[in-house]
């Protein structure tokens, strides 16, 4: 691949390595909250990270950032993890920020100490009160004075149980009137009585957000802390609880920010898709139509086909919205070049070859992968009943129709050139079956000059004694409008596409007959299929990963 262009992550690190930063010290990291399941959004960050540990030899980190017990589970810990490997990517480590819970609170209490932090004791909504605007000032809780003594003591209580819930919190002692509202005086600490999926009940006070995450890259020495744009105006509060802990000759983390990626036709958003889930518009959070990591996995997704799309819509300053058919043109690429070709009928019709003799089968050869040789062959049964697909037949039809039609001529792919001689229907006007004939000496590949004989289409085709059944699963996206989540006045379920889901009965040639669950195919002029997790001997299910071309009607 030619070399691309830095991305401005990368320019800030190439100053900093320019100014001195030692390139020994470089380290990243991958922060998610265990609150759910990865989704694409997150591959970009993932492929960032990972990306820049691979560039510059340097560790990245997995740190779970797990502060609020409330939302959190051991289920979403070992699904992040095996996203992440899925990918492809190694961390060096793997922290958690409740590994931090003891240092982070000594830390606080010599906050207290300092001066620099107090216990407030009003309501949440009164100290949203005295928050003030942009425009104008806060005002002082009148807390904001108690002594040293006071406040030690109480922080003390709030760990050790002895009070509730919103009773009282621990509050960064900074400036009431700070332009930036995320200064005036944030929350440090929460009471929660809840256990952790970790630390079970050791704590009932939990750090927030902003007092964890800097403390956290620092304590692991991460170089340069990448997160989403959300976060620029928190870089000045992590600045300010850095000052208060950064020892000389440590690495003193670097906040950045870049722009999250939306995909069309979805969300991506943990909360979101947590209420698909829950509500039970999809099945789980890796059915086939999700935007999670595990989904896509689920769907017959390659590894490689997201981190190539994540490389191709690279990083950005700006939030925008990236078309899905460019994430299905990276799955298409990739599988064009791995899956082998088989041939299945979604939507069968069956079709009789009056001149081949009946109770005579033979097979022919085909080609698993014309993009790559050493894919080999395989032999798939012909015989004199065979399923085509229903809409590869007319009655009539123009010049431009190059399927098969009455007085028409096809070739049957690895196999004869057929002619429609006649038709059965039943008394709704439904073709049943089709009466053809086969030129004998059309063989393809028999080197005949009518196996030479060129005709306008070739068809799929499975022969019906030999065929096996299976379930195929269709998905169509989920949301019908492009932006779900960004309609004005409009909730995001409104447009959920009632008809993702579409289940047929299909007709899938033998060789396929042993094939196992994750194994990825195309079903020739069809799309790309892959096995589902639902799969039994006996009883295969198929996940459609994608068409073959881009169909979606804009
Ligand atoms: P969500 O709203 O889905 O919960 P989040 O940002 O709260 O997203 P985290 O678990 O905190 O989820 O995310 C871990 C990392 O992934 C963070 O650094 C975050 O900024 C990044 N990230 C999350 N969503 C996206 C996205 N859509 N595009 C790029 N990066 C993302
Ligand atoms: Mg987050
Ligand atoms: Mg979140």
């Amino acid at each position: 691949d030619a070399p691309r262009s830095l991305n401005f992550i990368e320019h800030i690190i190439e100053e900093d390595l320019e100014k001195g930063f030692s390139k020994n010290d470089l380290r990243f990291r991958f922060p998610p909250e265990p609150n759910g399941y990865l989704h694409i959004g997150h591959a970009s960050s993932i492929c960032l990270n990972f990306g820049l540990g691979l560039r510059y030899d340097a560790p990245v980190n997995l740190r779970f950032d797990d502060t609020n017990p409330s939302k959190e589970e051991k289920e979403y810990v070992e699904a992040i993890r095996s996203d992440v490997e899925w990918l492809g990517f190694q961390w060096d480590k793997e922290c958690y920020a409740s590994d931090y819970f003891q240092q982070l609170y000594e830390w606080a209490v010599m906050l207290i100490k300092e001066g620099k932090a107090y216990i407030d004791s009003q309501s949440s909504e009164a100290m949203a009160e005295q928050k003030g605007t942009p425009t104008e000032p806060g005002t002082d809780s009148p807390y904001r004075n108690r002594s040293v003594e006071e406040n030690l003591q109480l922080f003390e209580e709030m760990k050790a149980g002895k009070h509730g819930e919103g009773t009282h919190v621990l509050r960064a002692k900074i400036d009431m009137a700070a332009t930036n509202m995320l200064m005036r005086d944030p929350i440090m600490y929460r009471v929660l009585h809840k256990p952790h999926h970790r630390t079970n009940t050791d704590w009932c006070i939990y750090p927030m957000y902003d007092w964890t995450h800097g403390e956290s890259d620092y304590i692991e020495s991460v170089s340069h802390s990448l997160c989403t744009l959300e976060f620029a105006p928190h870089r000045e509060l992590y600045n300010w609880f850095l000052d208060q802990v950064v020892e000389e000759g440590r690495v003193r983390p670097k906040q950045r920010e870049f722009a999250r990626r939306n995909l069309s036709h979805t969300v991506v958003s943990k909360r979101k898709l947590l209420e698909l889930v829950n509500r039970g518009i999809v099945k789980s959070w890796d059915d086939p139509r999700m935007p999670t990591i595990s989904g896509l996995r689920r769907r017959g997704y390659t590894p490689e086909s997201i981190r190539n799309f994540a490389d191709t819509i690279g990083i950005a300053k700006r939030e925008n919205v990236v078309d899905v058919s460019l994430l299905e043109f990276h799955v298409r690429e990739h599988l064009n070049q791995i899956a082998p070709r088989v041939m299945a009928v979604l939507d069968p019709v069956k079709l009789v070859i009056t001149n081949y003799p009946e109770g005579q089968e033979e097979w022919l050869t085909a080609e698993n992968n014309p993009e790559d040789p050493g894919a080999g062959e395989r032999e798939v049964p012909f015989s004199r009943e065979l399923y085509i697909e229903k809409d590869d037949f007319k009655e009539e039809a123009n010049r431009k129709f190059f399927r098969l039609k009455l007085g028409g001529e096809v070739r049957l792919k690895n196999g004869y050139i057929i002619k429609a001689e006649s038709c059965t229907k039943d008394t709704d006007g439904n073709i049943t079956e089709i009466q053809c004939t086969y030129d004998p000496k059309s063989k393809s590949g028999s080197g005949t000059e009518e196996s030479l004989r060129k005709v306008k289409g070739t068809l799929h085709w499975v022969s019906v004694a030999h065929a096996i059944p299976a379930e195929v699963r269709l998905y169509d996206r989920l949301f019908s409008h492009e932006t779900p989540d960004a309609v004005k006045d409009r909730d995001f379920m409104e447009f959920i596409n009632p008809d993702s889901l579409k289940v047929v009965t299909a007709y899938i040639e033998p060789s396929l007959k042993g094939a196992e669950p994750g194994e990825r195919f195309q079903f020739q002029r069809l799309g790309y299929f892959n096995i589902d997790t639902d799969s039994k001997a006996g009883a295969l299910v198929f996940n459609r990963t994608v068409p073959l071309r881009d169909t979606w009607a804009k």
